[in-house]
């Protein structure tokens, strides 16, 4: 169910590995738009927490871009770089139940084993971002078989055993969004998890992933409205499930529209000229930049 706080909250949660371009943008305005349309509270996430793609510098012109537009957050910024012993309960929690373990396949092998079982005419399944599925020969492991990989000093992530989190649950899961989906979906949709496999939620060079940050960090900010790309509809099962078994709350969800660029393609970080501080820099206002975008 929908968390009923008294104060709707929303935030804006950027991660400071590139610049800020019209996309990110268009969500800072309308999860801004949103909680001024209801009186909510507009909070600042900075999604740090891959220390090796992320730079002061970027956070630095995120502040500026923002400013730039006019919009202002309540309170103080949170940084998920500030907040690691939180997702290291997390996975505490999850290890507990037993819904993880330690994969070892490194990309070049999971490829490989993908490859070989497709030459052989086997489908292998893909998530919605087109990846393949994680194999997942560590599932059966026994204790022992664990413990002693986990001793040798092999690189592993922490992936959450899709089928056995799903039997946890034990029902089906729903989410409400007030935006649209690729498909049309809006209103109650049904969450689809098990499209994405055994997803990753601890890295060996980071100390968590966005699935398992994202969740713990909306349930800590008393988040009640996650406002986003569309690009991230389909991860809203994953949180969903993440929710149900950590038993968090589940805010609203609104999934706005993707800012694609002249080629029709989605925005990346490194098109510069689709860039706020380039668009500044070419003597555009923010509210030329409202009226590209709403
Ligand atoms: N940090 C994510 C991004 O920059 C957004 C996460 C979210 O809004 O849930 O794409």
């Amino acid at each position: 169910m929908p968390s009923k706080s008294p104060r709707p909250v929303f935030r804006f949660a950027p991660s400071p590995n590139g610049l800020l371009h019209l996309g990110h943008a268009l969500s800072a305005i309308t999860n801004a738009d949103m909680a001024a349309a209801c009186g909510g509270r507009f909070l600042l996430r900075i999604e740090d927490i891959d220390a090796t793609r992320c730079r002061p510098e970027f956070e630095a012109s995120i502040f500026e871009d923002l400013a730039w537009l006019g919009l202002s957050w309540q309170g103080s910024v949170r940084r998920q770089s500030e907040h690691l012993p939180l997702y290291a309960r997390g996975l505490e929690r999850l290890k507990d139940l037993g819904l993880v373990y330690p994969a070892f396949m490194t990309r070049g092998e999971i490829r490989a084993a993908v490859a070989s079982a497709e030459g052989a005419g086997q489908p292998w399944p893909r998530d919605p971002d087109g990846a393949p599925h994680y194999p997942g020969p560590e599932r059966g492991w026994s204790a022992a078989e664990r413990a002693a990989a986990l001793a040798s000093g092999r690189p592993h992530v922490w992936r959450l055993d899709m089928a056995l989190a799903l039997q946890a649950v034990g029902a089906q899961l729903f989410w409400e969004e007030t935006g649209v989906g690729p498909q049309g979906e809006t209103g109650v949709v049904p969450a689809d998890p098990a499209a994405w496999g055994d997803v990753v939620l601890s890295r060996s060079d980071a100390p968590s992933s966005y699935h398992l940050c994202v969740v713990l960090d909306d349930a800590a900010q008393d988040v009640t409205h996650v406002v986003r790309g569309r690009d991230l509809f389909h991860a809203t099962a994953v949180h969903r499930l993440l929710q149900s078994l950590l038993s968090l709350p589940a805010p609203f969800y609104h999934h706005h529209r993707l800012v694609l660029g002249p080629d029709g393609r989605k925005l990346s970080k490194s098109l510069g000229d689709t860039g706020l501080s380039a668009l500044r820099a070419a003597g555009l206002s923010p509210e030329d930049v409202r009226a590209l975008l709403l």
